[in-house]
């Protein structure tokens, strides 16, 4: 019997506003605990919470991009519950309103294909405090800073049927939000995080199976081997003769295995009520018509651009624009090279994002800038190095040894393009070596290649490696 996987994603994405959601209490990350928390954030009684429109403003632009419905009234919500990290014992939510609803992403899969993935809905929420575990015997420490940071929870229809796709899919909205500038994306921070609600079925079944809710994932590796993991503890349990039970799960990265955390709470659990300290939101749709406004160019736009204007493939389209940053850094430097856009691709994609990887560093923290890396592009077009030592002056550079020409004159990489000087290395190497001389006489073809490597050697890799081509066939049939 073949199964199904169906899994639906609920992701949290901070809201990149400098104040809070309903205060005017920072928000920025790492400030000494409880230091950035208000009357209104610590729940006093009598303090009024004020909508941040900022916040707002942010949800209608994801909406947009979405293709969703932005709602002209929608309502906050209390969802009760207790937690040492929410003081007010409920948080500002919305519920049967949302601002947003109905959308849609397109993702891409491995075999060139495209899936549309349902959005249900959006909403704008507070986040809560943090409970503080390490570095504390027998008690746990309680940071108010996170409290009231505003979220927008993004949730989607159980539309993905692999691990795969969902990472597909985050990866998605978590390239939308960091192009729309509305998230900073940053997942060690926990300012992008999702639950992945995991179930599975018979394949051909209409009917979804019981699903558990994975909570607070905030790595696409670890999205991918949770619900690996539930897919298939949920099929052991059912061919066991058991029964999955609906519940919320944690997984833990170290062993990689999901364990019960509690039963899931069903909705009227919360006794959600709309909040009486807010009003309704009303948007205008001259304030949906502004924010449209500020829409930068969306990745597949930007995708489909690439591949028209640089006449590069989906796939090297699609790496290069998943983020904005790199697309920009690659437009800079395709701009500055002028018409080698495939050369520039190659680069960016192979070099540069190799060092970037290695030392996990953002492109915008590359000591490589896009105008250094153009330099360098247009010193291989000119002949100066060959594509071989360029790959030593980045190294250089990204080691800060200065910039293109710098590298190239304090090394001495300058390319021998000087026939009659490449013609006499030719001809000592020729003279060093006459058994294999006469062995490619008789006939042994395959000894150009050993010429070859002679000549680069003694030229320490200088030589222009197309004329030592050329110049030795002549000599050789000569
Ligand atoms: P809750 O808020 O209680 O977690 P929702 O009904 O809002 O519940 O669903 C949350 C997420 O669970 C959505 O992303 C939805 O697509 C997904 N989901 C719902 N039913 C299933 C199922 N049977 N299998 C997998 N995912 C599901
Ligand atoms: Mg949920």
């Amino acid at each position: 019997m073949e199964w199904e996987t169906v899994i639906g994603l609920e992701i949290h994405t901070q809201l990149q506003t400098k104040s809070k959601i309903f205060s005017s209490a920072s928000t920025a990350f790492g400030a000494a605990p409880n230091t950035q928390a208000c009357l209104v954030d610590l729940g006093y009684p009598g303090m009024l919470p004020v909508l941040n429109r900022e916040a707002v403003r942010m949800a209608v632009k994801f909406g947009l991009a979405i293709g969703a419905k932005i709602a002209a009234r929608s309502v906050f919500a209390r969802k009760n519950y207790f937690y040492p990290d929410l003081p007010k014992g409920y948080q500002i939510s919305q519920y049967e309103l949302p601002v947003v609803s109905k959308g849609s992403v397109e993702i891409e899969l491995e075999d060139g294909s495209s899936r549309h993935i349902g959005i249900t809905r959006a909403h704008l929420e507070e986040d809560a405090g943090k409970s503080l575990h390490e570095g504390f015997e027998a008690v746990s420490g309680i940071d108010l800073n996170r409290a009231g940071t505003p979220l927008l929870e993004i949730v989607s229809e159980p539309d993905l049927r692999s691990a795969k796709e969902a990472v597909a899919y985050m990866k998605k909205v978590h390239s939308l939000v960091r192009y729309l500038e509305i998230c900073d994306g940053n997942m060690q921070e926990g300012s992008f995080r999702c639950d992945a609600n995991v179930s599975v079925r018979h394949k051909g079944e209409q009917k979804f199976g019981t699903r558990a809710e994975l909570k607070n994932i905030n790595s696409f590796h670890f999205v991918e081997k949770a619900i690996l993991y539930e897919v298939q503890r949920q099929i052991e349990v059912i061919e066991g003769g058991g029964k999955v039970v609906q519940e919320t799960r944690l997984y833990d990265s170290k062993k990689n295995e999901t364990r019960s955390m509690r039963s899931k709470e069903e909705a009227n659990d919360y006794r959600y009520f709309p909040d009486p300290d807010l009003l309704p939101l009303e948007i205008s749709g001259e304030f949906i018509e502004e924010v449209r406004k500020t829409l930068p160019e969306l990745p597949d736009r930007k995708k489909q651009r690439f591949m028209r204007d640089y006449g590069l493939s989906a796939y090297d389209a699609g790496l290069l624009t998943g983020s904005r940053e790199l697309a920009d850094y690659y437009e800079t430097v395709v701009k500055a090279v002028d018409g080698e856009p495939k050369l520039c691709a190659n680069w960016v994609m192979g070099e540069l994002s190799a060092a970037l990887n290695e030392n996990n560093k953002d492109v915008a923290q590359s000591p490589v800038t896009a105008v250094m890396l153009s330099e360098l592009l247009k010193r291989i077009l000119d002949n100066t190095i060959s594509g071989k030592l360029a790959k030593e002056v980045f190294e250089a550079m990204w080691a800060g040894e200065g910039d293109t020409d710098a590298v190239i004159a304090k090394k001495g990489l300058r390319q021998i393009t000087d026939a009659t000087a490449i013609e006499k290395i030719i001809d000592a190497v020729l003279a060093a070596n006459p058994q294999q001389l006469a062995g490619y006489r008789a006939g042994k073809d395959k000894l150009f290649a050993f010429f070859v490597g002679q000549v680069m050697k003694v030229t320490q890799g200088k030589a222009n490696p197309q004329q030592v081509n050329e110049l030795l066939l002549k000599k050789l049939r000569g």
